[in-house]
């Protein structure tokens, strides 16, 4: 299925987990794990990223660190074709290049391999990751991938807590693609 219909997203959404004052009071953390090890509704995510995504012609799928390796890393496979991780500072081993961007309190940080496109010029590319709130994290990578010249086409997340405005700042840059909007 290409497009979910309203029952397809209420299936998705209650196998995922929902831990209040996680990790710190006041935060609603969406626990994919649940969503993860339930075979049925695992497959159905991939099987539907797969059809919206197989005709998009994309070089690479790029996965925020940690959990937008597991859906990105799956998605890359089940299309055949590269998969790219976005990691915190200090984790990648070899040369990297890097994306600085405001938090609440403080400045974070998100790292590329400098070769993380191989020899493929202008590479199109899909941002993945589980949940977008802010959307700092989801900006700083594109801008990450921007410094290679690389075209991110579209950002792909499973969870938009659309109260946070998110991704309405990801739109300026990018399309936006939201499995389930919270
Ligand atoms: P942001 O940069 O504010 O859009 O935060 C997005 C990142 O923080 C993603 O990698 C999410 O996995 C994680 N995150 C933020 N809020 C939540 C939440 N309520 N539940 C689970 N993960 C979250």
């Amino acid at each position: 299925m290409k497009i979910l219909n309203e029952q397809d997203k209420k299936y998705l959404l209650d196998s995922i987990r929902a831990i209040n004052d996680f990790p710190k009071p006041g935060i609603v953390f969406r626990d994919i794990t649940t969503l993860l090890n339930d075979q049925k509704a695992f497959s159905f995510l991939m099987q539907h990223l797969t059809e919206r995504y197989r005709d998009y012609n994309l070089d690479f799928i790029v996965g925020i660190e940690s959990r937008g390796f597991i859906f990105g890393a799956a998605l890359a496979s089940c299309l055949g074709i590269g998969f790219v991780p976005i990691r915190k500072p200090k984790k990648l081993p070899y040369i990297t290049i890097s994306q600085k961007y405001t938090l609440e309190y403080g400045v974070d940080e998100v790292q590329m391999h400098i070769d993380a496109f191989r020899d493929k010029k202008n590479a199109k590319v899909l941002l993945i990751d589980d949940l977008i709130a802010t959307g700092g994290t989801a900006k700083a990578s594109i801008e990450l991938i921007r410094q290679t010249k690389a075209e991110c086409v579209e950002a792909c997340f499973l969870i938009n807590l659309v109260e946070l405005n998110g991704s309405k700042e990801i739109e300026k840059l990018t399309k936006v693609y939201s499995v389930l909007e919270v």
